[in-house]
């Protein structure tokens, strides 16, 4: 992807509020533990505080062991946050997603009176037979009205370059990803799509430090678009922290699952803590013992290879 350096600054002095944003739609796994833990040192190094925002809009991948997962898992490593829900029950009776769906759906209505969707009826399918990643395949918008049932909602994404400001202290201006073209912000089902929650979500909560894996640097950039053709929020400004993705023994990306490296796996055989951290230390490629996640630092968290 191509990128320009423009400046440099100090951006940790800004941050005050970062997130752990995990999903229940599987398991969590090594790599999640590892961006908990990088996530909780850094907001210890700028005395940010944390809010665990927890996306359950996908209902269909949804389930309620999986959401017990990331709260068993919390508790198990002693993670911290200062703010959210503190147990299943809470979350589902104040914190769930489905509890700020009038955020969303205002969000979309402003973006509709902008001009900024237009309706699509093009599948997977169709866009792999034109050879395109995202966007339309068929020039739905001069078919299609919004208010047709069954459409995915897509938004215009801009042609110019978007900046992120990066907690290195660099801005950086990024080419807009030709994956994220028009990006879908409401599916057939007339839900709200991931990346239009997400940003009115951090908005709506402060956040201000965003801390992901690099394979969600594509995410972000589009996710800085959409914020800047809603007014009043303020995900742009965000500092981002994209971190590397811990692998597996062979080298691939771990996935959530029920596989050995499943935390709910490691938990359940009876592992303790320490015997986890140390396994994931040696995942980093740290040679010290830990029994504790402060035991890590942020340089050896941020030279994993
Ligand atoms: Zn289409």
């Amino acid at each position: 992807m191509n990128c320009n350096v423009l400046k440099t600054s100090l951006p940790a002095e800004k941050v005050h509020k970062t997130r752990y944003a995990p999903t229940p739609s599987g398991y969590l796994h090594l790599g999640n533990l590892y961006s908990f833990i990088l996530t909780a040192t850094i907001a210890r190094n700028t005395s940010a505080s944390i809010l665990l925002r927890i996306d359950d809009m996908d209902r269909d991948r949804f389930r309620q062991e999986y959401l017990q997962n990331i709260f068993k898992t919390l508790r198990f490593f002693e993670l911290p946050y200062q703010e959210g829900p503190k147990d299943e029950v809470d979350f589902l009776k104040y914190w769930s997603q489905q509890h700020r769906l009038d955020n969303y759906t205002k969000a979309l209505d402003e973006l509709r009176q902008k001009g900024l969707l237009y309706p699509c009826a093009c599948t997977r399918t169709d866009l792999q037979k034109a050879g395109l990643l995202s966007g339309c395949a068929r020039d739905c918008s001069t078919k299609l009205r919004l208010d047709d049932p069954g459409l995915n909602w897509r938004y215009r994404t801009p042609e110019q370059s978007q900046f992120l400001q990066l907690f290195t202290g660099e801005t950086i201006a990024y080419d807009f990803p030709v994956s994220m073209k028009d990006f879908i912000v409401r599916k057939r089902d007339g839900t709200p799509a991931y990346q239009l929650c997400s940003v009115v979500d951090d908005t709506r909560f402060g956040v201000n430090l965003v801390v992901r894996g690099v394979d969600l640097l594509e995410s972000s950039i589009a996710q800085v678009a959409l914020s800047h053709s809603l007014d009043n929020n303020t995900y742009a400004t965000a500092v981002h922290f994209h971190h590397p993705l811990l692998t597996d023994k062979a080298g691939y990306k771990l996935s959530k699952s029920e596989g050995a490296e499943s935390l709910h796996t490691l938990i359940k055989s009876s592992s303790t803590p320490s015997q986890i951290l140390t396994l994931l230390a040696q995942r980093c490629g740290i040679n010290h013992l830990v029994s504790h996640w402060t035991d890590f630092t942020y340089s050896e968290l941020t030279s994993i290879v």
